[in-house]
C-alpha cells in the first residue's frame, strides 16, 4: 500500500489519533484526538494534516513532494467541503482554510502560519454573502492574508533577508499606520470597508514594487505556497536556533495542518481566545485565559490589543477593568468550561487551549499539553496526584530537573521591595526575580552576556527572532503583549523571569531609551523585575531565595524520596552549609573539604597558623604550628558533625598544593616572618622552595600526608576528638575519613597506620570503646580505578572525585578547558563539557571498572561520588545505573539530585519492562 501522507479530521471522525505525534506533529495528533476520540468529540473545525514524513521527503528531494500528495490533499479537501457545505475557491460559497505548522514538540511562534487562505478577488463576494454582507470583515480578512502571505511565503520562504525594519510586513504596517493616521483611527477596527479595500490595493502594489512579484490571487496557488512556506520555516533561522537550545533533533520535520477557518472577527458576537486548564504561572487549579471580542487568534498572541480575562480568577492588575467572557457570554463560557474539564480528564494533564467563537458558536481550534514554569509544574503534579488524576510514578516524571531548579532561584527580597515604588507595572508572565542592565536588542543581549554582564532585554514586544537574546537575558520586559504572548510563552517554557504588557512604558529604539513614569532610562542602566508580581523597579534590588518555606516543593521531594534508591549527600565545608543542606534533604555530607575552612570570612587566624605550618622548616617548627592550628580544625569539624548528627560526614584530609596558601601580600608576609622570627629573605626562600611547575599533579593530597605524617595525624586527631566529645554529649557523630589523590594501596596503608595509632590514643584519652567511623579513599586518578581491587581491601569506602578523574582521564586541565572547549563543541568532537556531565563512554567506564573491582574484594564497600557531576541530572542517573550508594552535590542541587535519583529508578524500571 502506498504511504498515507494526508490524515483527515472533523465531525466526530479522524484518521489519526493522539499516539501519532511523530507522524502528525503534536498539533495534528491532538486535533485528530479532539475531533475523533469518543470521550471528546469536540467541535473542531474540519481539516487535514500532511505528515512530517512529507517534510523529510521535501528536504531530501530538493524541496519537492512525494507522488500522489496533491491528489490525497484534494480528496481530503473534498471531505472538508462536504462537511462545511462550502467549496475551496468557489465564488458563491467559498471555504477558507488556515495553514499551520506542527512539530512533534511544540515550538511556540518559531514556524509559520497563514490564515484566510482561499480568499481572492473572486471569492470575496461569496464570503461577504456568508457573513451577511459584512464587507468590512471580509476585506479585513483579505488584508491580513496579504500581509501574512507576502511576509511568510513571498519573502521569508523565498529566502529574502531584508534589512532591519525593511521587511515587507513592516512596509505594509507603515502603509496601514499612515491610513489610520489620515483617517484619525485609533484602532484597526475603526477602518471602514472602503479604507480596507484601498489598503488591499496599496498592499498589492507595494508587494509588486518590493518583491517584484504579484500577490497570487488564486486559491490553489495560495494553498501550496502556504504549505511550502511552512515546510521551509522548519529550517528558518529562529526555528533552527530554538531547536538547538531545546535539543530538538533537526531530522524530525514538521507536519502541516490545513483546517477550515472559523472567524472570531465576524462582529461582537464573535471572539477568540487562549486558555490554560490550570494557571500556568503558579499551577493553581483554576481555568485561566484571555480573549478578545471581534478579533482573530493572532491578535491575542501578538499582543496588539490587551486581551480581557476569560473569568474573574484570570483578572490581574492590568486587565481588571475589562469584561470577562464569563460575564459577557455566560452560556458559551460554561460550554468552554465543560470542554476544559473533558480535556483534562482525558489527557490527565494541564491543557493549553485555543478557541474561537463565530457568531455565537464555539469552536475548539487547538489543545496541547501546556507549558508551565517550575513552581506551576510542582504544584500541578502534587495536586493531580491528590485528585487521583495521575499516579505517583507519573507525578515524579512530570517535573523536569530544570523546572525544579526554578523553585530554587532567587526572588527580589521583599524588604528591599517594600521601600521602593515600582517604576512600572505589567503582567507577571514568568515568576522569580532578576536584576540586570537594560539592553534593547536581542543581539546586544547576546553580546553583553558574552562580556559577563547581566542584562534585561527590554522590548516594545518580542517576536520569535529575539529568541537567542531572550535566552541570554536574565529576564525579559515588554511594553505590549498578554500572558499568552510570544515573550510570555517562551519565557515560561524556560522558567525565566518575565514581565509583559507593561503599558506604562515606552521604548525608543532609535535613542535606546526606556520611558516610564516621566523617567528616562538608558541602555546599561540597572533595573530589577519581580516577575511574580509584574513590578519593574529602577536600580538593582537585593535578591533572596524562597525555597525554605515552600511546602509544596517539600511534599514533592518526599514523593521522590519514596522511590529513589540513591542516597543524596552534600558537599559542605561549613556548619552553615551543612544546616542548609539538611533543610534541602541531604542525608549526610559526601565531601567536607578541610582546606575550605581557611577561605572566606572569619578564617584569618586559622589561615595564619596554616601558613606558619606550611613555611615551617623543621619538624619541631611544624608540630608547634600544627598544635596551634589544631583547635580551629577540631572546632569546624565538630560543628559540621553536629549539624549532620546521625548522618555520615566524609571529611577529606588536606588536598591542595601547599604553596596555594602562601601569602602574596607584603604585610601578611611580614607578619609571618615576624612570628616565625625569621628574615623576609629566609621566608621568601622557603616560599620559593614550595613552588611547583605542575601543582595539580604535584605535592598534594595523600602525598602531603606521606611526607608530613604529622599533618595527617593532626587532622585525624581533630576528627576523632570532635567525635568523642559529641559522643560524650549524647550525639551520634559518624565521620568518614577520606584520603585524596590516591593512586596506590601502599599510600593508603601508610595513612591507615597513622589513623589507627591516633584512634587508639583518642579512645583511651576519652575512655571510649569505639567511635563509629570509616576510613576510605577518593578515586580520582585513573590508576586508582584500575587498582580498585587492592584499594578496597584497605578502604571501607570509595568516593569518586570526578573533577580530577575527568581532568586526568582526558588529560584536560580543569582550569584551562575554557580555552579550547568551545571549538571542541562547535566541531562536534565533544558533545558537551565533560566537567559538567559525566563522559559515560570513557570516564564512566573507569567508574564502572573501579566499582566492579572494588566490590569484588570488599562486598561491603560503600561507593559515592563527590565531583561536581553529583548534582547533574544525567550523571545522577548514571550513578544510579552503575550501582553507587549515594551522590553528593552542593546544597542547592540536593533537591534536583533527589528528583533525578527518583526518575532514574523509574526510567530503569521502564527499560526493564
Ligand atoms: C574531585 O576531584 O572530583 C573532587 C571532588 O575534589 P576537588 O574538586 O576538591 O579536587
Ligand atoms: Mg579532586
Amino acid at each position: 500500500m502506498a504511504t498515507k501522507h494526508v490524515y483527515f479530521f472533523g465531525a466526530g471522525k479522524a484518521d489519526g489519533n493522539e499516539s501519532m505525534k511523530n507522524l502528525l506533529g503534536g498539533k495534528g495528533a491532538n486535533l485528530a484526538e479532539m475531533a475523533g476520540n469518543k470521550d471528546l468529540r469536540l467541535p473542531v473545525p474540519p481539516g487535514f494534516t500532511i505528515t512530517t514524513e512529507v517534510c523529510t521527503y521535501y528536504y531530501e528531494h530538493k524541496k519537492t513532494y512525494p507522488k500522489g500528495l496533491k491528489e490525497a490533499a484534494a480528496k481530503a479537501m473534498k471531505g472538508v467541503e462536504k462537511l462545511m457545505g462550502r467549496e475551496f475557491g468557489d465564488a458563491e460559497n467559498p471555504l477558507l482554510v488556515s495553514v499551520r505548522s506542527g512539530a512533534r514538540r511544540s515550538m511556540p511562534g518559531m514556524m509559520e502560519t497563514i490564515l484566510n487562505v482561499g480568499l481572492t478577488e473572486k471569492t470575496i463576494p461569496g464570503l461577504i454573502r456568508q457573513s451577511n454582507g459584512n464587507g468590512r470583515f471580509v476585506y479585513d480578512a483579505y488584508r491580513r492574508l496579504i500581509m501574512m502571505y507576502s511576509d511568510v511565503v513571498m519573502e521569508k520562504a523565498a529566502g529574502i533577508e531584508p534589512k532591519d525594519e525593511q521587511g515587507i510586513r513592516k512596509q505594509l504596517e507603515k502603509i496601514m499606520d499612515q491610513v489610520k493616521k489620515e483617517k484619525g483611527c485609533k484602532s484597526d477596527t475603526d477602518l471602514t470597508v472602503d479604507d480596507l479595500k484601498k489598503l488591499c490595493n496599496q498592499f498589492k502594489a507595494k508587494i509588486k514594487e518590493c518583491l517584484k512579484k504579484d500577490f497570487p490571487d488564486e486559491p490553489e496557488a495560495q494553498l501550496w505556497g502556504g504549505i511550502g512556506a511552512v515546510f521551509a520555516s522548519w529550517n528558518g533561522k529562529r526555528a533552527v536556533a530554538y531547536r538547538r537550545i531545546e535539543g530538538i533533533p533537526h531530522e524530525w520535520g514538521t507536519a502541516v495542518n490545513v483546517q477550515t477557518m472559523v472567524f472570531g472577527n465576524m462582529g461582537n458576537d464573535s471572539a477568540t481566545g487562549v486558555a490554560f486548564s490550570r494557571n500556568p504561572g503558579n499551577g493553581e487549579n483554576e481555568f485561566y485565559g484571555e480573549y478578545l471580542v471581534n478579533a482573530q487568534g493572532e491578535d491575542v498572541v501578538a499582543g496588539i490589543r490587551t486581551p480581557a480575562p476569560i473569568n474573574e480568577v484570570s483578572k490581574s492588575e492590568h486587565n481588571k477593568n475589562l469584561t470577562s467572557l464569563e460575564k459577557l457570554m455566560p452560556k458559551l463560557y460554561q460550554e468552554l468550561v465543560n470542554y476544559r474539564n473533558r480535556l483534562e480528564k482525558h489527557y490527565r494533564d494541564m491543557q493549553d487551549i485555543e478557541f474561537t467563537i463565530e457568531k455565537g458558536r464555539l469552536f475548539m481550534l487547538q489543545c496541547r499539553v501546556g507549558k508551565r514554569n517550575g513552581p506551576a509544574a510542582v504544584r500541578m503534579t502534587v495536586d493531580m496526584l491528590k485528585e487521583k488524576l495521575i499516579v505517583r510514578e507519573e507525578a515524579i516524571m512530570r517535573v523536569t530537573p530544570s523546572q525544579l531548579d526554578e523553585l530554587l532561584h532567587p526572588i527580589v527580597d521583599p524588604k528591599a521591595e517594600m521601600s521602593k515604588k515600582p517604576l512600572a507595572k505589567g503582567l507577571p508572565a514568568g515568576p522569580g526575580g532578576a536584576a540586570g542592565q537594560i539592553v534593547f536588542t536581542a543581539n546586544d543581549a547576546v553580546e553583553w552576556k558574552k562580556q559577563g554582564k547581566k542584562v534585561i532585554l527590554v522590548r516594545e514586544e518580542t517576536n520569535p527572532e529575539d529568541v537567542e537574546g531572550m535566552r541570554a537575558a536574565e529576564a525579559i520586559l515588554t511594553a505590549r503583549g498578554g500572558m499568552t504572548s510570544h515573550a510570555a510563552l517562551v519565557a515560561r517554557g524556560w522558567g525565566k523571569c518575565c514581565i509583559v504588557g507593561c503599558g506604562g512604558m515606552h521604548v525608543d529604539y532609535a535613542k535606546k531609551e526606556l520611558h516610564a513614569e516621566g523617567k528616562v532610562l538608558k541602555q546599561g542602566d540597572w533595573i530589577t523585575l519581580n516577575g511574580t508580581k509584574g513590578n519593574v523597579y529602577e536600580g538593582q534590588l537585593q535578591m533572596m531565595d524562597v525555597t525554605e518555606e515552600n511546602s509544596i516543593l517539600f511534599t514533592f521531594l518526599k514523593l521522590c524520596d519514596s522511590v529513589k534508591r540513591l542516597g543524596i549527600r552534600t558537599n559542605a565545608d561549613t556548619p552553615e552549609d551543612a544546616r542548609k543542606a539538611r533543610q534541602f534533604g541531604a542525608e549526610g555530607i559526601g565531601l567536607f573539604r578541610t582546606e575550605h575552612m581557611f577561605y572566606g570570612k572569619g578564617s584569618d587566624e586559622a589561615l595564619f597558623l596554616l601558613r606558619k605550618m606550611i613555611v615551617s622548616k623543621t619538624k619541631e617548627e611544624r608540630i608547634t604550628a600544627l598544635d596551634e592550628l589544631f583547635p580551629y580544625v577540631k572546632k569546624d569539624i565538630k560543628g559540621t558533625l553536629e549539624a549532620m548528627d546521625g548522618y555520615p560526614v566524609v571529611i577529606r584530609l588536606l588536598d591542595p598544593p601547599l604553596h596555594e596558601f602562601v601569602p602574596r601580600e607584603l604585610a601578611r608576609l611580614e607578619a609571618l616572618a615576624k612570628d616565625l622570627n625569621i628574615t623576609m629573605e629566609e621566608l621568601s626562600g622557603r616560599a620559593d622552595a614550595l613552588h611547583e611547575s605542575n601543582p595539580m599533579m604535584g605535592h598534594r593530597g595523600v602525598r602531603l600526608g606521606v611526607t608530613y605524617p604529622e599533618v595527617s595525624a593532626m587532622q585525624i586527631r581533630a576528627v576523632f576528638e570532635a567525635a568523642a566529645e559529641l559522643l560524650k554529649e549524647g550525639k551520634k557523630p559518624y565521620p568518614e575519613i577520606m584520603i585524596p589523590v590516591v593512586c596506590d594501596v601502599k599510600e593508603l596503608e601508610d595513612q591507615l597506620a597513622i589513623a589507627k595509632e591516633v584512634y587508639a590514643q583518642v579512645l583511651s584519652q576519652y575512655g571510649l570503646k569505639k567511635i563509629k567511623h570509616l576510613f576510605g579513599t577518593m578515586i580520582e586518578i585513573p590508576r586508582a580505578a584500575l587498582v580498585a581491587g587492592k584499594l578496597a581491601k584497605v578502604a571501607a569506602f570509595f568516593s569518586y572525585g570526578t573533577n580530577d578523574l575527568t581532568q586526568m582521564g582526558f588529560g584536560f586541565s580543569r582550569d584551562d578547558i575554557g580555552g579550547f572547549l568551545p571549538d571542541y563543541i562547535a566541531k562536534g568532537i565533544l558533545p558537551e563539557d565533560p566537567f559538567q556531565s559525566i563522559d559515560q563512554e570513557g570516564i564512566g567506564e573507569l567508574i564502572k571498572i573501579g566499582i566492579e573491582r572494588g566490590r569484588k574484594t570488599n562486598k561491603k564497600l560503600e561507593v559515592g561520588i563527590c565531583g561536581e557531576h553529583g548534582g547533574e541530572p544525567r550523571s545522577v542517573e548514571f550513578c544510579h545505573n552503575v550501582g553507587m550508594d549515594y551522590v553528593s552535590c552542593s546544597p542547592f542541587r540536593v533537591p534536583i539530585a533527589r528528583l533525578a535519583a527518583a526518575q532514574a529508578v523509574l526510567k530503569q524500571g521502564k527499560k526493564k519492562n
